[in-house]
């Protein structure tokens, strides 16, 4: 009987504690709600000022709109909706409320079919870009659309930050990680572009999060871009990496769990 008392204190602990936690990771996802809100507070604060601005002037002056100033109105509204809808989707994936429907999918076709879709922006300036598979058939359990969003904005950006002339390579190969227990499909992106300032590595998959202000793109982008593709990876039980020299380039690198090819 006396050790009854014993434990009853011990399980009082464990519940105290485990309490204590619940509570600490309530007012982190509190801090983070109210970052989020200001942080989208600001995105919108500068299209909405410029579209105001346009706006306002054709109205009292009464002249219509030329059509440059409609163009540059329509972008800012075309980048509004991106950005809601980005932010939407992001919320959603941190707050892990997306459900998956993964299927196996062959990743080595998924990366040939993504590299022909980049292909023209990249032929306009001139990159060499080259996909090479350490097999034809690399089965991966994935959502095909949020993988190929994922890569699709980390390819993007490599072809956005890489000068004329530059190169990207894409490697897909699987390695088996010892201290995991499984199999993993491991892609890297390299390029040959501006690379990343060592103190700015940390944060670039934070969202709205961009390195050089002077050098980030000038429209189009939201900051979101590798956010969303870090929290898309992290979803399928994957995650993402990235090194890179300033001057020299960057390299993405992106596991994700292999899954068995039916069939
Ligand atoms: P953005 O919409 O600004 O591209 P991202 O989330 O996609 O937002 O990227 C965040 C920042 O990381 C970028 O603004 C840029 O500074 C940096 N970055 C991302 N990819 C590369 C790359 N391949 N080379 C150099 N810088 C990069």
């Amino acid at each position: 009987a006396a050790v009854f008392p014993e434990r009853r204190k011990d399980e009082f602990g464990a519940i105290s504690r485990a309490l204590r936690e619940m509570n600490d990771s309530l007012a982190d996802a509190e801090r983070t709600r109210k970052q989020l809100m200001s942080d989208v507070a600001h995105e919108l604060k500068t299209p909405l000022m410029i579209i105001q601005g346009e706006l306002e002037l054709a109205h009292e002056t009464g002249a219509p709109l030329p059509a440059d100033k409609q163009a540059s109105i329509l972008d800012e509204v075309l980048r509004l909706s991106r950005l809601v809808h980005e932010v939407l989707d992001l919320s959603k994936l941190e707050a892990g409320m997306t459900e998956l429907r993964p299927r196996t999918e062959n990743l080595v076709a998924l990366l040939e079919d993504l590299t022909e879709k980049i292909r023209f922006m990249v032929e306009d300036k001139q990159i060499d870009l080259s996909l090479h598979a350490q097999e034809e058939v690399i089965p991966v359990s994935v959502e095909k659309a949020r993988i190929l969003q994922a890569l699709y904005n980390i390819l993007t950006n490599a072809g956005y930050y890489t000068n004329p002339g530059g190169r990207i390579r894409l490697l897909v190969e699987t390695a088996y990680l010892p201290d995991r227990h499984q199999s993993y499909a491991r892609i890297r992106v390299e390029d040959s572009g501006a690379g990343i300032a060592q103190e700015d590595l940390p944060h670039i998959f934070d969202r709205f999060y961009r390195a050089d202000h002077s050098r980030a793109r000038p429209s189009g982008g939201t900051g979101l871009g590798l956010a969303i593709a870090r929290q898309n990876i992290l979803a399928h039980g994957g995650w993402i990496d990235v090194q890179s020299v300033v001057g020299e380039g960057s390299v993405f690198i992106v596991y994700l769990p292999m899954g068995r090819m039916e069939r």
